[in-house]
């Protein structure tokens, strides 16, 4: 059977009339600038040389970057602050407020649901087979509706850590005739091949990626997303003009100068997380250590939310996760530095009666 996923009939009307606002620095970028009112006498402080100027608003030169380092065509790659606004623009492309569904699959990341309320969007959901995480195939195609636009998948997922079989994945690109959404905020941390080139040939598959984690710069909020160019072009038609500012565009090309350091940091993060998952094991109230392809633990423990409380008393932050399905007395734990997970552990066999 084959997928009747067609674009044009799934993208809302209103934008796919819409005619985008049409910025200066799209027709140019250098010459006698006179075209932008932007400030001809510059910044006001030497540090912000150069910054009296609008940036790139198709962020060329980053997208190049980007698309080098995965493998695919800049045509692609779309860059938006953060995972949050390639979230918020498929909802804003594709889902009428008020009419359309969205479904997700928890225990899963929070803003998929958050933006879907702000959307006044309906979502349906299908919980994740439980202690193995995995995706209930059958129901997930049982409870898609007409209305249903988007379908997110998070793999490695977030807060279980593990990642979907990729044959599920498949099958579920393949059946669904709206967008399915992988989101792969921590894909770098794991053995998997991401899907980001995988857009070629699934016309209905739409990436996530983000600077957050294995680049260390989520104070910088560049997420990327990666889909056929159709997507791309909507993407680019509705996003705010100048999305990326100068100063996230010139920190994440500096990161893409440096892979090296991201590469070893990516890698001396997988080490350490094997290594306190070792430490973890020896402490005796923690019942599971969840397997996890990100750079964070699930782990079951008796007592969790007074163990919880006392670790914040203790100035230790991790992040209670036992009313998320499935995941009863669970922690998630993110791993830190060697030092800062002696502290973690050492704090957690105090707390050991
Ligand atoms: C951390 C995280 C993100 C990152 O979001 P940004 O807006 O890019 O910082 C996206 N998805 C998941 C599942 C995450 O855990």
């Amino acid at each position: 059977m084959s997928n009747p996923f067609d674009l044009e009939k799934i993208v809302r009307p209103n934008i796919k009339h819409l005619k985008p606002y049409h910025s200066a620095r799209q027709d140019f970028s250098d010459g006698l600038l006179l075209d932008a009112n932007e400030n001809s006498l510059g910044a006001p402080y030497q540090e912000a040389e150069g910054l009296h100027r609008y940036p790139d608003p198709s962020q060329s030169r980053l997208r190049d970057f980007i698309a080098d380092w995965r493998g695919v065509r800049k045509e692609n790659v779309f860059t938006g602050v953060g995972s949050d606004e390639g979230i918020d623009l498929l909802y804003r492309i594709f889902c009428r407020p008020g009419q359309d569904r969205v479904l997700t699959t928890p225990p899963t990341y929070g803003m998929y649901t958050v933006s879907a309320d702000i959307h006044n969007i309906a979502v349906d959901s299908v919980l994740l087979t439980a202690e193995t995480f995995q995706l209930n195939v059958d129901e997930i195609l049982n409870t898609i509706r007409d209305e249903t636009k988007l379908l997110f998948l998070c793999s490695p997922n977030n807060p279980t850590g593990n990642t979907f079989k990729r044959s599920s994945i498949e099958q579920l690109i393949k059946a669904f005739p709206g967008i399915v959404v992988i989101d792969e905020a921590y894909i770098d941390f794991s053995e998997e091949p991401s899907w980001a080139s995988e857009v070629v040939n699934y016309p209905n598959l739409v990436v996530l990626q983000t600077l957050s984690k294995s680049f260390g710069l989520a104070g910088i909020r560049l997420g990327i997303s990666y889909a056929s160019e159709d997507i791309i072009n909507y993407m680019m038609k509705v996003k705010a003009p100048y999305n990326i500012n100068q100063l996230t565009s010139n920190y994440a090309v500096q990161a893409f100068e440096n892979l090296n350091t991201v590469r070893f940091n990516i890698d001396a993060i997988k080490k350490e997380r094997s290594r306190l998952r070792g430490e973890l094991e020896r402490v005796p109230t923690i019942r599971k250590i969840y397997p996890s392809e990100a750079n964070f633990l699930l782990v079951k423990i008796d007592d969790a939310l007074t163990i919880y409380n006392k670790l914040t008393q203790q100035n230790v932050i991790v992040r209670y996760r036992g009313n998320e399905p499935h995941c009863d007395s669970c922690l998630r734990i993110t791993v830190g530095t060697p030092d800062e997970n002696k502290r973690l552990i050492s704090a957690l066999k105090q707390l050991t009666p």
